[in-house]
């Protein structure tokens, strides 16, 4: 059974016909993380660089940190990070002329053996833009038979996704497309939200051109878009630890236009769209912004602040990071900056209601390792590293406790 809530999506917030464009700023601070792993700076202040050098490498993996534009090195600082830390970045001064390594153009995006595929997606540094930032070529090692893109967002207030799919729908299916033919994949399913006519109209107009490419509505309840519920509703089928157990492969559908842009210029993915939205703020919005800006000039050029005590949301307010300021810099995996009011003193005693236990999706008892916290032993008896840190738990919680932060932490404490 497919646990979940239909929670108000808010979404028509900062869904609008526009998109902002601010992908010039004068400066980047790129962060040398990847998938909350740190990665080694391998360059100095002075030195010149063309989008898609080398900036740093994330060992482990011999996987790149890629410069999103030209310019020079300024400084080696520290930047918010989207998991609420300030890191290291590489601070780069734009020269705005946005000279590339080497200028490519592939005429027909399906002629890479599989092999090339998956080298490309490493070289490019394509990562998973839903929010894992896990580097994707690794997904396309092995063989696959079916491969599902998530175009659920099922977060609420995020429109990021359905305003890039709304701008291009046509290159998605092609990059779909030629995924499927290289690594022999026999069908793809483009999932969405069912009530969602944005998505559905924005693919149906290319759609017909591709036999094999079928878009599979899902229910509009939360979290409908973690990768477990969409290979149970999407294929029927279920699986212990990975869905490439039983032959599949999600993708995040920011992540396939990533995907798109490494296939057809062979370069990284340099900007993004983020959704800037909340009740805490006067103009919610979309814009398209460079890997590595500083969010807090761009929310200011466009709107004010609302209310007296804010809270800044790298991310949704189900599953993204409560900031310590706006200053947050843009990553693959930033979607959203979500501003609202910040109630967080309100705490009372658990009332053992049981509500966070029935509505896991993870069939854990969120309670129980709350009031385990100290307790290691105790934890791993209880599983927390299996929570996907849906936030259901602390959104339905009547007491306020902010459950999901407490298995967070434990999730970290079994993992040492
Ligand atoms: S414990 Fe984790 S998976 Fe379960 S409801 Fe809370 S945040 Fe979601
Ligand atoms: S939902 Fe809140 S009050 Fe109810 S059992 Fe869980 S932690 Fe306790």
């Amino acid at each position: 059974m497919i646990r979940g809530l239909k929670i108000d999506g808010k979404k028509e917030m900062s869904l609008s016909e526009e998109i902002i464009d601010f992908s010039s700023p004068d400066k980047v601070y790129v962060p040398l993380m990847n998938n909350n792993t740190p990665c080694d700076c391998l360059v100095k202040k002075g030195k010149k660089v063309k989008k898609g050098t080398v900036i740093g490498i994330r060992k482990n993996m011999d996987f790149p940190v890629l410069s999103p534009v030209s310019g020079i090195v300024v400084d080696i600082d520290k930047c918010l990070y989207l998991n609420g830390e300030e890191v290291p970045c590489v601070v780069i001064e734009n020269d705005k002329k946005e000279t590339v390594l080497k200028k490519v153009l592939v005429d027909d995006i399906a002629k890479y053996t599989k092999e090339e595929f998956v080298e490309l997606l490493k070289k490019c540094a394509v990562t998973g833009m839903g929010g894992s930032d896990f580097p994707t070529f690794f997904k396309y090692k092995s063989d696959a038979s079916f491969l599902i893109v998530n175009a659920v967002e099922c977060e609420p207030y995020l429109t990021a996704d359905m305003m890039l799919v709304k701008l291009k729908a046509e290159a998605i299916l092609e990059s779909i497309d030629a995924i499927r033919k290289i690594n022999n994949i026999k069908k793809c399913f483009i999932a969405f939200k069912e009530n969602n006519d944005i998505v559905r109209n924005a693919f149906l107009e290319y759609i017909g051109r591709y036999e094999d490419i079928v878009l599979s509505p899902v229910k509009n309840i939360y979290p409908m878009g973690w990768e477990r519920h969409l290979v149970k509703s999407v294929l029927n089928l279920e699986y212990e630890r990975y869905p490439s157990e039983v032959g599949v492969i999600v993708n995040n559908v920011s992540t396939i236009f990533a995907i798109y842009k490494a296939l057809k210029f062979q370069r990284n993915i340099t900007k993004r769209i983020v959704t800037i939205t909340g009740e805490g703020f006067t103009e919610p919005i979309n814009v398209l912004v460079k890997v590595g800006t500083d969010m807090s000039s761009i929310i200011k050029k466009i709107g004010k602040y609302k209310g007296e005590k804010l809270k800044f949301i790298a991310g949704g307010p189900m599953m993204g990071t409560a900031l310590s300021s706006d200053h947050i810099v843009v990553s693959n995996n930033l979607g959203a900056v979500t501003i609202i009011s910040d109630t967080e003193d309100y705490k009372n005693e658990c009332i053992s209601c049981s509500k966070c236990v029935n509505v896991c999706p993870a069939k854990l008892c969120p309670v129980l390792i709350m009031k385990n916290i100290d307790n290691v032993n105790e934890l791993k008896k209880l599983h927390p590293e299996l929570c996907v840190e849906c936030g259901l738990c602390s959104y339905v919680c009547p007491s306020k406790l902010g459950v999901r932060d407490f298995v967070v932490k434990a999730k970290g404490k079994v993992r040492q």
